[in-house]
């Protein structure tokens, strides 16, 4: 595969405290692989990004980009981008196993006014191709297609990388290849496995014009049963809802998008009230994603290589903040990269400054897994709580998330 570099100029960049002997390289052309690369980029570091797929794609999912993603893409030159594709959503609305909303989290302008940032949902394919396409437009990025990185060395100087096309030598390796990552076991040291939970995400796209006018609209839902939960969204430009379904399952298989059954779907829609259960079996086609996390807290960098993204502290979705966690890793790595005084102690400072948030919000994210799936009286007095909340309850619980900003 012959590296692309692009011929555009890069003017006007700040330059790293350290003169790197050589790019970084990236293994992983997802949001948090195609994310470092640009902040490396904007920090006058440059870069060179393996992605093993042939093209960089998303399988087909939405994604919920909260004000502190926003703010960290924004910085890197892609606010209006994700606006354009993105919609605002007014709100997310919770609801119970009758359809009642129990509580909602206003978004909008409420959002900017809260967090000093939009709040978006959009296709996840837009946000790597605005990604993908911000890379192309940069010099000091080379993205090779198609090869996979296997694994690497560290040299006095350096590290060199193993690819499936030959070896590359490096300043530093990050390793943003996903929640199993190839590269993760090859680290010295005791590192965090990715485990099943024991969920599974269901996920489809439904034409808007095949939705009942009820269940349209430009919210963000979540529907709560025992032991599942449903949420949707619009996206591409309100073309189609975005259904996202979680339950349990003992099914596994590492990938994103093994096609489910009918069977599946009519089992986990029975508790949900009518509307729903009508939207949910009107789906055209539905894949299943296996539930994995690794566990945040165990160590993620060794000498000049790093872990980020999911590949470092894959969550529970139940936060939606596995791809905003993922940019921010990204923002901060590279602020800390240019900051040297060396790879080593840049890459230890990075972890140093990232994981207790990363804990924090898979802790959270649990949590929220917890009371979305609870059932009985405990499922009751959830409801009860939830609807005597005095407006603005649940966004202070999510200031400390949203607030976030790359710290100087
Ligand atoms: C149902 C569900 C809903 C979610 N919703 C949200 C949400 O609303 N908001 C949010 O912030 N997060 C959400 N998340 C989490 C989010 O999807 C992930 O945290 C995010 O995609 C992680 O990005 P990543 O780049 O770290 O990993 P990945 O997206 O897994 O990317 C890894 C990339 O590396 C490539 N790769 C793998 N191995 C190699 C190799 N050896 N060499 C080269 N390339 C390699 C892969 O092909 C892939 O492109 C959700 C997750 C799920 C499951």
């Amino acid at each position: 595969m012959v590296p692309q570099r692009n011929a555009s100029a890069t003017q006007d960049r700040p330059t790293p405290a350290w003169t790197p002997g050589g790019p970084v390289v990236i293994a992983g052309g997802g949001i948090a692989g195609l994310t470092a690369a640009l902040a490396l980029a904007r920090r006058g570091i440059s870069s060179v990004l393996h992605e093993r797929a042939e093209a960089f794609t998303e399988v087909g999912a939405g994604l919920q980009i909260s004000p502190n993603a926003f703010r960290a893409l924004d910085a890197l030159g892609l606010g209006a981008a994700i606006t354009a594709k993105g919609t605002a959503p007014e709100a997310v609305d919770l609801h119970g196993l009758d359809g009642r909303v129990l509580a909602s989290i206003p978004l909008g302008e409420a959002a900017v006014t809260r967090w000093g940032a939009p709040y978006f949902v959009l296709h996840r394919a837009d946000l790597i191709a605005i990604l993908a396409e911000a890379a192309e437009a940069e010099p000091a990025i080379t993205l090779v297609r198609g090869v996979a990185v296997e694994d690497f060395a560290e040299a006095p100087g350096g590290v060199t990388v193993s690819t499936t096309a030959g070896t590359v030598e490096g300043e530093a390796l990050i390793a943003a290849d996903g929640v199993w990552s190839r590269l993760r076991p090859r680290m010295p040291g005791p590192r965090s496995t990715a485990r099943p939970t024991g969920k599974l995400a269901y996920r489809t796209l439904i034409p808007a014009d095949a939705v009942a006018p009820p269940m349209r609209g430009d919210r963000v839902h979540a529907h709560l049963a025992p032991g599942a939960h449903v949420v949707r969204y619009p996206v591409l430009g309100g073309r189609f809802m975005n259904v996202v379904a979680v339950a349990a399952s003992a099914w596994f298989v590492e990938d994103w998008a093994s096609p489910a059954g009918v069977s599946e779907i009519e089992a986990l829609s029975k508790d949900f009230d009518k509307p729903l259960r009508d939207l949910l079996l009107s789906a055209p086609k539905w894949t299943r994603w296996p539930l994995s996390t690794v566990d945040a807290s165990g160590s993620w960098t060794a000498g000049r290589v790093a872990l980020i993204g999911d590949a470092a502290h894959a969550s529970l979705p139940f936060a939606a903040q596995g791809a905003a966690l993922a940019i921010e890793d990204a923002t901060v790595l590279a602020a800390r990269l240019a900051g040297g005084p060396t790879v080593a102690k840049a890459l230890a400072a990075y972890e140093e400054e990232r994981r207790h948030r990363a804990v924090a919000v898979q802790k959270v994210s649990v949590r929220n897994g917890e009371i979305y799936h609870l059932s009985g009286i405990a499922a009751k007095t959830r409801n009860l709580t939830l609807s005597m909340l005095p407006r603005g309850a649940l966004m202070e619980q999510l200031d400390w998330i949203y607030e976030w900003r790359l710290p100087a």
